[in-house]
Parts: structure tokens; C-alpha cells; sequence
């Protein structure tokens, strides 16, 4: 029988992780994941399994992969309200390439576990003060005081605790009605009157519902129209709360993190030889690894072998994040090299972290122009190379921020001020999330 101990490698390095006062060996780690281990799972393993056998369509080109969510969630922000909007706005996403593009779209939001942060520095100074960098709700609060950036084991439990009452919502909403196909209207309610997207969302909307009828008066029961699959993800970097949220599945004997569906690992700890890429392949969830501007067709290669080596369907996704100025040049080769492998992998296009700048009012900001143009240059480089564009990775909210630069609102550098809200990175508000759904979908539809 497989058990969990000896399971993952012992004595690897693991980048990224919180300096816990008293150590990772410390009492309070130690509890942390007494705890953690024996509450019950967030996910049932054969949902993880449901999801890669709809990847492995994606893989085929025959259904489209849509993430998205916060960069970072927050405790605080794990209300009724931002949870439905962020639903709402995937939903809406969704529907939109989903028609246009005649597509399935498999929804997978990046919430319900999101609250780990990579930092390219330990530290942060405001003014000759030096505090722990903020890592993420998981670990420290984003308040610059020493009390609140020490980093804390007990929030690892308040983790499970919100991403299970954030799932609850989510099944509710999906399975309950709310993600209804004939609710296609009520999604955009507050939105119909926007000139732009709101009312083209509006169009189509009532397209949808026309053609809903006529299936319905052609005898297809509306009850299946009902539920939708939702799917939970996020990225497994505090390994103090994966492990021990890995479970022995009873059906297949097999160890699934059951944290999330859908896990993946970040560019900062994809290390061949670190603890995170040991933990990745030693589970059996469909895994995602992000891929920046400096990864070469053998790194590419070496991480199938280790992540994939039966070339099993739908188990590996390639998020690439290159920036809108590189894409063009970096992805081709890699699209060949693991083309002419003959490896199974889901490319799908994250352009949204390899477009970050700092604006001259101080904020860090992407412009909706490069995360498209990345996104045109990911569709480009896959019809070169024949190969299929098969989703996108947004960090998005439904809420209305103004974090990225421009879009159909035009936000400007003097606008982020007003409604800055991201605890990390800027995230696309409702309206260009919409927007970028109706652009993505004419380029799926013509790809
Ligand atoms: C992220 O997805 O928020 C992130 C940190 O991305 P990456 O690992 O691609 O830098
Ligand atoms: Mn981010």
C-alpha cells in the first residue's frame, strides 16, 4: 500500500519559504500541520481526475483553459460579494469564448488557496525601517508593522479554513443555479448600460438565450443546463501546507493534494532539484509550471521527464509568461522541442507577469495593450507552429480597480490612485476582463 511517509524526498531545498520564528522544525509549524493534516479534504481526488481528462480535450485543441483570479487573496476580501464577482466575471468570460469561438471553456478559478506570494526580496525598507516582506495572507499581514509582517504558522490553518468556505460558495453558486447558461443576463446585471462591453456582452447575451430556446423547443432538457464545473487552483509554494493536505486516494491508492484541483509551480520555484518540483511529481493532481523568458527547450524537456514521463493526458500544462515583448521570440523554439518529443502538454498564455513595470505615480501596473499583444503574439507563435493555443491565466477581479493602464475605459497613470486595491499584483477589473474575453475569442475563433 502507498502511505505519505518517505513520500516526498527528504533534505531538498525549497525556495520561497517564510522565515517562521522558531524555524520550520518549531512548535508552531509543527501544530500548524498536525492540524491541517487531519481535517478533510477541500477536493475529492476524482474531481482532479475529471479535470485532467478535460485537459487532455485542451491538449486536442478541443476545449479552451480560462484561469483566473487574484494575485494574492486576502482573508479579508473572502466576502459573498467579491466572491460572486469574481464568478460572475469568469462565467461571463467564459460564455463569451464559449460562443464566439464555439468552444468549450473549462473554468478554473485561481482562488479558494491563493494566498502564498513569491518575493524577489526577503525584506522590504520604507523609510530606513526594514520589516519581512509581505508573502501572502499565508504567512504575514500586508500591514508595515513588525507585529503584522513576522510571519505566522497559525494562518496556514486560517488558509484551509477560508479557501473551505470560499469552495462552499463557489459549489453553491455552480451547482445551485447561479452559473446557469439561461442566467446569462442576470451575470451582467449593473453592467448592461456600459457603452462598450457591458452592451455588447448584452448582444450576445440575448443570442444565447434565443438559441438556449430553440434547443429547448427541440427537446434538450434545460435541467442540463444547470451546473457547470468550477475548478479550484493555486500555486503550491508553502510546502507546509501542501504536504500535509496530500492524501492517499481510497479509490486509486495514489497521493492527490487535496488543497485544490488544479496546482502549479511558480518561475521562482521550479528548480529541477528543489523540494517543490519533488513535490509536483510526486502527486497525481493535473500540475501547471510557469515558464519565463529564460527557460530553454532542454529545461522544458528535463521538467516533462521528471513531471510526465508515462506522457499520461492531460497531467502537465506549460504556462508561459514571457512578456509581450519576448513571447515572439522565446515560445517558438519551445513549442518545437516538445512537439518533436511528442510530449502531451496544455500551452496555455499567462500575459499578464512578464508585463509588469512600475508607473511614474508609483504603482505597479501592466498596460492592457502588452497583456494583449502577448496574448496575440501566444496565438501567432502556435499557428506557426501548428500547434494549439489552449488558454489563458489572468490575474483578474470583478471588482472596479483601476490597477492595469488603459483598455476601453482608458485608465491612466493618475487614475490607479483611485481605486488601487491588489495586495500584490494589478489585476484586470470587470471591464477588461470582458474586453479581453470578446479579444481572445476573435482570435480563437480565427486561429
Ligand atoms: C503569480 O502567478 O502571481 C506569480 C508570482 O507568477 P510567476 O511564478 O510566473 O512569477
Ligand atoms: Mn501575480
Amino acid at each position: 500500500m502507498t502511505t505519505l511517509d518517505n513520500l516526498f524526498t527528504p533534505g531538498l531545498v525549497a525556495a520561497q519559504q517564510p522565515q517562521w520564528p522558531g524555524g520550520v522544525d518549531g512548535d508552531a509549524v509543527k501544530a500548524a500541520v498536525s492540524t491541517l493534516s487531519k481535517l478533510p479534504p477541500l477536493v475529492f481526488a476524482g474531481e482532479c481526475d475529471n479535470l485532467k481528462a478535460r485537459i487532455a480535450l485542451a491538449q486536442e485543441g478541443k476545449a479552451f483553459w480560462l484561469q483566473g483570479g487574484d494575485c494574492a487573496e486576502t482573508f479579508v476580501a473572502a466576502t459573498a460579494d467579491s466572491i460572486r464577482n469574481r464568478i460572475k466575471t469568469i462565467l461571463q468570460m467564459a460564455a463569451v469564448l464559449q460562443y464566439f469561438a464555439s468552444l468549450p471553456v473549462i473554468k478554473v478559478g485561481r482562488m479558494a488557496g491563493q494566498f502564498a506570494k513569491p518575493r524577489s526580496n526577503n525584506d522590504e525598507t520604507r523609510d530606513g525601517v526594514t520589516l519581512p516582506a509581505y508573502r501572502g495572507d499565508a504567512v504575514n499581514d500586508l500591514e508595515f508593522t513588525l507585529e503584522a509582517r513576522t510571519p505566522n504558522p497559525d494562518r496556514l490553518v486560517q488558509v484551509y479554513n477560508t479557501s473551505s468556505a470560499t469552495l462552499n460558495l463557489v459549489r453553491a453558486f455552480t451547482q445551485g443555479g447561479f452559473a446557469d447558461l439561461r442566467q446569462v443576463h442576470t451575470w451582467n446585471k449593473g453592467f448592461a448600460n456600459d457603452p462598450r462591453f457591458g452592451a455588447r456582452y448584452e448582444e450576445m447575451a440575448n443570442e444565447i438565450s434565443r438559441a438556449l430556446a430553440f434547443m429547448e423547443s427541440a427537446g434538450v432538457d434545460p435541467e442540463s443546463f444547470k451546473s457547470v464545473d468550477f475548478y479550484s487552483s493555486h500555486e503550491a509554494l508553502i510546502l507546509e501546507y501542501e504536504r500535509p493536505l496530500t492524501r492517499i486516494d481510497s479509490r486509486t491508492n495514489l497521493p492527490y493534494d487535496v488543497s485544490a484541483h488544479f496546482l502549479w509551480i511558480g518561475e521562482r520555484t521550479r528548480q529541477m532539484d528543489g523540494a517543490h518540483m519533488d513535490f509536483a511529481s510526486k502527486i497525481q493532481n493535473p500540475i501547471g509550471i510557469k515558464l519565463g523568458p529564460k527557460t530553454t527547450p532542454e529545461d522544458a524537456l528535463a521538467m516533462i521527464a521528471k513531471l510526465n514521463p508515462t506522457n499520461e493526458p492531460g497531467r502537465l500544462t506549460f504556462i508561459t509568461r514571457m512578456g509581450a515583448g519576448l513571447i515572439r521570440e522565446k515560445l517558438p523554439p519551445l513549442l518545437k522541442a516538445v512537439t518533436e518529443s511528442g510530449a502531451k502538454v496544455l500551452w496555455v498564455c499567462d500575459p499578464m507577469h512578464g508585463n509588469t513595470f512600475e508607473s511614474s505615480t508609483g504603482y505597479k501596473t501592466r498596460r492592457f495593450e502588452d497583456v494583449m499583444d502577448e496574448v496575440r503574439g501566444f496565438f501567432e507563435s502556435h499557428k506557426a507552429a501548428g500547434t494549439h493555443p489552449g488558454g489563458v491565466h489572468i490575474e483578474l477581479t470583478g471588482d472596479d480597480v483601476t490597477e492595469c493602464l488603459g483598455g476601453g475605459e482608458q485608465i491612466s497613470e493618475e487614475d490607479l490612485a483611485s481605486r488601487y486595491e491588489s495586495a500584490c499584483d494589478p489585476r484586470l477589473n470587470h471591464t477588461q476582463s470582458l474586453e479581453l474575453a470578446f479579444l481572445v475569442a476573435e482570435m480563437l475563433r480565427d486561429r
